[in-house]
């Protein structure tokens, strides 16, 4: 039989991800449905947003559409917990980039869906999050369709969001935060931001992928005149079993990110709405002080 066929959820490297494909024969699945999930002739691909971790946190749509793939790409981010919910007869590739260790060149991974949609699949490439916030999708999308590709994408709940809500944060907050930035840590050099734009918006700032870079961020909204004491969450593997909320502060959170030892995936939430985790903590706790007393 194919290796192509049996490889239900195997990590790859790239030559052999390609050589394998290269020999899969279209299987062709689902050609009883009868609506856009169904197998066209000329194949088509999703770019799913799997969400940050929780699989009750995947979308309808986004499940319906993994379970009409004939085969599977997955990132890093998504989580063991969606992963076994793929379908267990379908092949399933781990196509991740974690940090320097890339599994496949971007480049390398469009082509092989253009080719794979092109021999009649329905092709599933799953992401963590969203696929539209730093998730490569609007590149994967313009491949795509460049190439005369049928291509979809499926939103899924961003990190920002998911994770400030499991560690009972508000993106916003009337009175104190009237909006929110999403913003990349990530950069080949240094990071090319306009920071004293970002200190002075006086709203909330979500860094993805900043964890390397969190002396600099440090650094660079304090400079840009934001106050030391702004409160500041570090949220390690957010909508996971696992998930740890780190509470601190501008001037102290890049010493706390290496004494908890925090590892990726991580998000770095700053600003005022961070303050709300505490107020509702407390709120549960004079409740139930309340509680006792009138038991008493
Ligand atoms: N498209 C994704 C983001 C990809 S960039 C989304 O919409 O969420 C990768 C970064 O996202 C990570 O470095 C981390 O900062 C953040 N991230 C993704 N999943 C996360 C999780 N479960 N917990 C914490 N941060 C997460």
């Amino acid at each position: 039989m194919n290796n192509f066929l049996n490889a239900n959820v195997k990590i790859l490297p790239s030559a052999l991800l390609k050589a394998s494909v290269a020999g899969a024969k279209p299987t062709r699945r689902n050609e009883g449905l009868n609506d856009g999930y169904k197998n066209t002739r000329a194949g088509k691909v999703w770019l799913i947003g799997a969400g940050p971790g929780d699989a009750e946190l995947l979308t309808l749509k986004a499940l319906r559409a993994i379970n009409s793939a004939d085969v599977i790409f997955y990132d890093y981010l998504v989580s063991a917990e969606i992963r076994s919910l793929f379908p267990k007869n379908i092949p399933a590739f781990y196509v991740g980039k974690a940090k320097n260790k890339h599994s496949i060149a971007q480049e390398d991974l469009n082509q092989l869906l253009v080719s794979q949609a092109a021999r009649g699949l329905n092709v599933c490439r799953v992401k963590g999050g969203d696929p539209f916030v730093f998730g490569r999708g609007g590149e994967e999308l313009l491949e795509l369709r460049s190439a005369g590709i049928d291509a979809e994408v499926i939103p899924g709940i961003t990190s920002a969001s998911g994770c400030s809500t499991y560690a009972d944060i508000p993106l916003t907050h009337r009175g104190l935060s009237q909006g929110c930035t999403f913003v990349t840590g990530h950069a080949e050099k240094n990071l090319e931001l306009n920071w004293t734009a970002l200190a002075q918006l006086k709203h909330t700032l979500v860094f993805y992928m900043g964890l390397t870079r969190a002396d600099e961020i440090a650094q660079n909204l304090l400079a840009g005149g934001l106050a030391a004491a702004t409160p500041v969450a570090i949220i390690e593997n957010g909508c996971r079993k696992n998930q740890r909320n780190i509470i601190s502060t501008l001037s102290e959170f890049p010493a706390d990110v290496i004494r908890e030892q925090v590892q990726s995936p991580a998000l770095i939430i700053v600003g005022e709405v961070v303050r709300i985790k505490e107020k509702l903590q407390a709120a549960v706790e004079n409740h139930a002080a309340e509680s006792q007393y009138l038991l008493a």
